[in-house]
């Protein structure tokens, strides 16, 4: 019983430390938004982040650090992104 409370404890714990190491956009948040690298801490525009492959199942854009390449998130796009090829079904 106190067994099982603590590992539902735990991933719950695990649940929260992975979408803190998923930084999670919206499009809008481009415009404005202020972030920080977790890995070099970059500081900046959320619209001076490189951005990566788009997928079109997820609907999902992948966004990196401009300074040092590493991953930080993605962006969950309001709409689907129209003439971006998506590596998993057109690679
Ligand atoms: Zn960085």
């Amino acid at each position: 019983m106190q067994f099982e409370r603590l590992q539902s404890a735990l991933r719950i714990r695990s649940l929260i430390k992975s979408s803190y190491m998923h930084l999670i956009l919206e499009d809008a948040d481009l415009d404005g938004r202020q972030i920080q690298c977790r890995h070099c801490y970059w500081h900046g525009n959320a619209s001076e982040l490189k951005k990566g492959d788009y997928f079109l199942l997820t609907n999902i854009t992948e966004l990196f650090c401009p300074t040092c390449s590493k991953y930080l998130g993605f962006i969950q796009h309001d709409f689907p992104v129209e003439n971006e090829p998506d590596p998993l079904l057109d690679p």
